[in-house]
């Protein structure tokens, strides 16, 4: 008898061509995203693992499609960087948490800094310094209540670049932090050398404690490497009380995930805070 071996082939050609397809259309839709203001922010507590305190909050970006509906910033994120939309979808997300953080003050409600996310294409040395400084100068902000965070991934990518506008940041006083650290491969000796605040450890290593003797080790071996460096950790991804617990007994002093809040927009979040925050 004859067998159709093509077959199931076939069929994982159509799924392949349907994600190509979804590219696509994601990538028209976000041309003009933008203009239709389908972004919005929303911000997630960090916390002093100690106390609770809200110590600052990290602008997440969202996208709400008239007809794709939200789509999540690992899908869309991706393309943007790819077809060169970040630079300007990272700027507004800048110039919109900056302006937020402005009428948090002019309202008396006190946000102690924002943390933004950055792709390594925004990295421009020729912009992008001078756009933020220009940012903070129109919202009358210390640049210290600013941090960007950059994977580890991303920084590894074009060492000698992310240097020199990492440089420049910094003598502005601009904070910058190492995002998903411990996904990467980085080399400990160029590490060293970056003027980073601050390491955020991977929420994958801190999902793994009290479950993977592995995880834990490694939560332990990035602290003890953060306080070499001199660098705070933030651990990312705390869902359950035991965890923080591990983690401060590891000596690390801030945390952010749903064990205190998940990201908010901004009445839910400007509510958490008159609530008291974390108890
Ligand atoms: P990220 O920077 O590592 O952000 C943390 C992600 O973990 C967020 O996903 C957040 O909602 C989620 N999260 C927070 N706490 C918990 C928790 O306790 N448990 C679990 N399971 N997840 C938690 P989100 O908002 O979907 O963002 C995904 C990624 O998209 C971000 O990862 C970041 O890489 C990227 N992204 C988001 N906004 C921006 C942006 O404005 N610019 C750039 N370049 N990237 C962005
Ligand atoms: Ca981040
Ligand atoms: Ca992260
Ligand atoms: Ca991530």
């Amino acid at each position: 008898a004859k067998r159709r071996p093509h077959v199931p082939y076939l069929e994982f050609d159509t799924s392949l061509s349907e994600g190509a397809t979804r590219r696509l259309v994601i990538d028209s839709a976000l041309r003009v995203a933008m203009a239709r203001r389908e972004f919005t922010l929303h911000y997630q507590p960090q916390v002093d693992l100690q106390d609770g305190r809200l110590l600052g909050v990290e602008a997440l970006l969202r996208w709400q499609h008239p007809e794709l509906g939200r789509v999540p910033p690992d899908e869309f994120i991706p393309i943007a960087e790819e077809n060169g939309l970040i630079t300007e979808i990272g700027l507004w997300v800048l110039r919109e948490a900056i302006r937020q953080l402005r009428a948090w003050d002019d309202a008396g409600i006190e946000v102690p800094m924002v943390a933004v996310n950055c792709s390594v294409r925004q990295l421009d040395p020729d912009r992008f310094p001078a756009q933020v400084q220009a940012i903070l100068g129109t919202a009358r902000l210390d640049p210290s209540r600013l941090e960007l965070e950059i994977t580890e991934s991303m920084l590894m990518q074009d060492p000698d670049r992310a240097m020199s506008v990492l440089n420049a940041l910094k003598a502005l006083g601009v904070r910058l932090a190492v995002d998903d650290f411990g996904t990467g491969y980085s080399n400990l000796a160029y590490l060293r050398q970056l003027p980073m605040t601050r390491l955020k450890i991977d929420r994958a290593f801190v999902n793994g404690i009290g479950q993977h003797g592995n995880d834990e080790q490694i939560c332990r071996t990035v602290i003890a490497l953060a306080h070499s460096l001199q660098l705070e950790t933030l651990a990312e991804g705390v869902e359950h009380a035991h965890q923080a617990g591990f983690l401060m007994q590891a000596g690390c002093l801030l945390a952010q995930g749903y064990l205190y809040s998940p990201p908010l927009p901004v009445a839910a979040l400007e509510a958490w805070i008159a609530d008291g925050g974390v108890r």
